[in-house]
Parts: structure tokens; sequence; C-alpha cells
């Protein structure tokens, strides 16, 4: 299987290539050349098999260059017991009659990127060998909150990486910032930015296209990659899931194969959803692909209208890891759209980073719309949604609430009542302080705290690596201006 750009579609890479460059140098996105198909045969075969067998089978469809073996121990690697606090890693919970929740936070920081992000480095590992580079690859990475406590997670100690982490001074919860601060492994680095994530991600976008920088590093034996949902590292795990679960509801007679099943994405950056979309494509029987927005509602109108437009207020909302007014991994949604016409996608990409907007034309919009429904939940929605499932004996976090009340929405506007799917992207216990108010409960001041008084009274356990952050030091203390994010690279890569 080969890769091209979205900006360039003669362009082709191997999947090992596409790992690790991450981004195309035309600034594209690596979109594979086909979707390798998912038969009836294949998803009953696919029932059979445990987590891991599944994660290693589907990938090897689009990484043919990679031993099968390998990725079947890359898989028992990232969703083994040691990383995964429940067997089935991505269990379903059953909601209602034809309602099911999918946790993807029973990893090792209770936030869905593991998913992605403890497969990653080993899908780079390879492609480093593969590839016969030898220098050290350097991931950057900008944060809102979870990709970076996430990222580190997953390359803290792996050979010939090395990893530094930005993010927003006051842009992060507090859990989330000691997360952080307290990782760790020989390799790693932590920087909090003066500024908010736009700011840390423009600075991390500048050092990457910093042709000078390039070579400083190139001299000293690095080089830059990195580990946003832009790498085709980081999407192809999140496929597995999808497939998964419409197993599990086969397994459990829930549905019959070739019944068509709903999945609720709580989106930001449109990476989780997109990869429900590649199983879509694949073959999986997805009827509508519902793409959920907190009151950073871009997407929303998006879908609604066909225009995107970027130029409105960002709000700071109890949901942080969707707070983005411009989600990546649109453009890859785009390609397709459009029937993988690469100059009308870079036609909307300059236009976007000209103006803010762009408009699709009617031909792609109508195609989405067919495929995707868009809708967002506001934060007291958000907070009645978090109660209204504490009341029914299911604790929600805060971003699973926004995905289980615009399913609600969708539901009643088009009457559609198929067998749902909403995604939970992130344990509760990541979000005490608005957990607990929603649930009316006033939050004590220390914040590692509120996970014991939310053990306390909801009796619902916490991910143990989030109990144990009681009382651990932190490593890293350093702030920088974010004019000067260049320098803190410099020296960590000394
Ligand atoms: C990253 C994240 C999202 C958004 O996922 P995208 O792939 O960026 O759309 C949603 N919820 C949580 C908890 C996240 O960490």
């Amino acid at each position: 299987m080969e890769y091209l750009s979205t900006r360039d579609k003669t362009l082709r890479k191997s999947a090992a290539q596409a790992i690790t460059m991450g981004l195309s140098r035309d600034g594209g996105l690596f979109t594979p050349v086909n979707f390798p198909g998912l038969g009836k045969l294949a998803i009953e075969a696919l029932c059979g098999m445990s987590y891991q067998r599944r994660a290693a089978y589907i990938m090897a469809k689009f990484l043919e260059n990679f031993r099968p073996e390998d990725l079947e121990q890359f898989a028992n690697n990232a969703y083994g017991p040691e990383k995964f606090d429940d067997p089935a890693v991505a269990p379903l919970r059953k909601v209602d009659g034809n309602t099911w929740c999918l946790e993807l936070w029973h990893g090792p920081t209770s936030a869905f990127k593991d998913m992605a992000l403890q497969m990653l480095p080993q899908l780079l590992s390879a492609s480093l060998r593969m590839t016969g580079e030898k220098k050290t690859a350097c991931i950057l990475v900008a944060t809102s909150g979870d990709t970076g406590k996430a990222a580190m997670e997953g390359f803290a100690d792996v050979d010939q990486t090395k990893i530094l982490v930005f993010y927003p001074e006051n842009g992060v919860s507090e859990i989330q910032k000691l997360q952080m601060v307290t990782q760790e492994g020989s390799n790693v680095g932590v920087c909090a930015v003066k500024g908010n994530f736009d700011d840390a991600q423009n600075g991390v976008k500048r050092i990457f296209s910093d042709e000078e920088m390039r070579e400083t590093l190139a001299g000293r034996g690095y080089f830059l990659s990195s580990a946003n949902s832009i790498n085709w590292g980081r999407i192809l795990p999140q496929v597995v899931y999808y497939i998964s679960a419409y197993c599990d509801l086969l397994n459990s007679k829930e549905i019959k194969l070739g019944e068509p099943v709903n999945y609720c994405v709580p989106t930001g950056n449109f990476g989780n959803i997109l990869a429900c979309y590649y199983a879509k494509r694949m073959g999986l029987p997805v009827g509508k692909l519902i793409c959920a927005s907190n009151c950073n509602d871009v997407l929303t109108d998006f879908i609604h209208t066909g225009v995107y437009d970027r130029n409105r207020p960002f709000h700071t909302t109890m949901s942080p890891s969707m707070d983005i007014l411009i989600s990546s991994n649109l453009e890859r949604l785009l390609f397709d759209l459009s029937g993988r016409d690469d100059e009308l996608v870079r036609e909307y990409m300059s236009q976007l980073a000209e103006t803010g907007r762009y408009e699709i034309n009617p031909n792609m919009k109508k195609w989405m719309q067919e495929i995707f429904y868009g809708g967002f939940c506001s934060e007291e929605e958000t907070a009645a949604t978090i109660g209204k499932y504490y009341k029914d004996g299911y604790l929600i976090d805060t971003h699973t609430a926004v995905a289980a009340k615009v399913l609600d929405d969708y539901r009643r506007e088009s009457g559609d009542n198929r067998p749902a799917v909403f995604v939970s992207t992130a344990s509760p216990y990541k979000f005490c302080d608005s957990v607990l108010s929603s649930i009316g409960q006033v939050p004590v001041e220390n914040s590692v705290d509120r996970i014991a008084q939310m053990v306390d009274i909801t009796g619902v356990a916490a991910p143990v690596r989030l109990a144990a952050l009681k009382g651990k030091e932190p490593r890293f203390g350093d702030v920088t201006e974010r004019e000067k994010m260049e320098e803190k690279v410099l020296e960590f890569l000394q």
C-alpha cells in the first residue's frame, strides 16, 4: 500500500516513509492510495479474535511491508494488561435497548489518545529500521492536554527517539498538567508556553518549517517528526476500534451481520471521526457518522452549510480537548469528497490560511451530508447530560457527554433510531472539577484531592495511575515565551 499527499496525488511514499515524515513536505497529509476491502468473511473472522489480533489483522492491510508477526507483537505490547486496565481494551457498555458507549480510555493516561499513541512509537521505530534512517527522531508536540501526556507515555525510553511537549501555561486542567510534569523517561521534555493552545501549535509549526533549524538539528543527528493526528500512524490504530465494536455487537447478538450501526464521535481535530469514516470506506456497515462539537461549533456549521469559517470567537469550555477552530484532519475528508482533486484541496487550504474561510462545491456538500450529521452541545447541556447519566448509574466525562447529547438530538431530528454507539474519549477522573459540579457537588480545593472526593461520592473506581499522582514530585517546570520555543528545542537537543 502506498500513500499520497492530499496536496499532490502524484507523490508516492511507502507506509514507513509516511509514518517517519508525519507530514508531507508540500504541507499535505498522507492518505492511502486505496482502501482495502473488509468483506463479510473478514468481519466474521475478526469476531473470533482478541482486540490485539484484530488490531494486527486490520493494520496489516495498510502496512504491507511490515511483518505480520511484528504487528502482532506491537499490538500485544500496546494493548496488554500492563497498559490497559480492561481485558477488552476498548469495551462496549450497553446504555439502553439500542445505544452503546465505546470506552476508549482504559489505557495508561486515561484518554483515547492512548489507543493510537501506544502503537505509534512502535510503528515509527519499525519505520526507521525499514527506511534505514540513522538519525534520532525528535517528536515535537503542541498539546491542549491529552496528546502530550499520551505521546510521552508512548515514547518514553523508546530507542532512537526524543520527545518534547509544549502546553499552554493556563490552558490545561490541573490533573493534565500534573500528569505531564511528572512524566518519567530519559528522553522526554515538557515546557509550558505563555499563551494559548494556538500559540503553542503555531510555534511548533514554525519550527517544523524552519529550514535552518532543520539543518542545525541534522548536524546534531536529529530530525523532527510529529505525533499529532496528522501522522498516518495515529489514524490507523483508530480505525481498529470501530470495526472491533461492530464485532462485539455481533458477538453479543445485538445486531445481524450487515446491519448498519450509527457512530457518534466527540470531535476536535477530526482525527477520531475520520478513522470511523475510513472504516466505513473499507466496508464496515456504518450508518450515519455523527460529528459532535462543543460550543466551538465550526464543524456543525460546516456540515450544515458547506462553509468552513474559523472567524468566530474561541470558547474555553469544560471539554478542552475539543476547543479547536481548525480541524487539521478535515483535509483528508475534503480530498476524498472531491474525488481526490488535489488542486481543489490546495485551493481550499490556501483560502483557509488567507481568509480563514472556504466553501466547498455543491457536489461535495451533498455527499458530505449523506454521510455526516453535525451537532453541538452547550456548556449547560454538557453538565445536564453528565447529571442525567449519573442518575442512571453511569459516570461520564465532559467530552463523552457532548457525544451523548448530540446523538439524542440526531435521533429526535431524524427519527433514525438504528443501533448507535457513542464514543467515550476520556475517564471522568481527568476532569473531576467539571464532573463534580455537574453532579451537584462542590469540588474540594486541591485538584488531586478531587479524585478521592469523587471516588467517595460516586463509588466509581479511579484509574490507578491518576490516583497515584497524589504526592508525586514534578520533574519539569520550564516556561517559555512563545517567541522563544526554538531556543528550548535547541537546548533539549544539545
Ligand atoms: C483529542 C480528544 C478529542 C478529539 O479528538 P479528535 O481526534 O481531535 O477529533 C475528544 N475527546 C478527548 C478526551 C480528546 O482527548
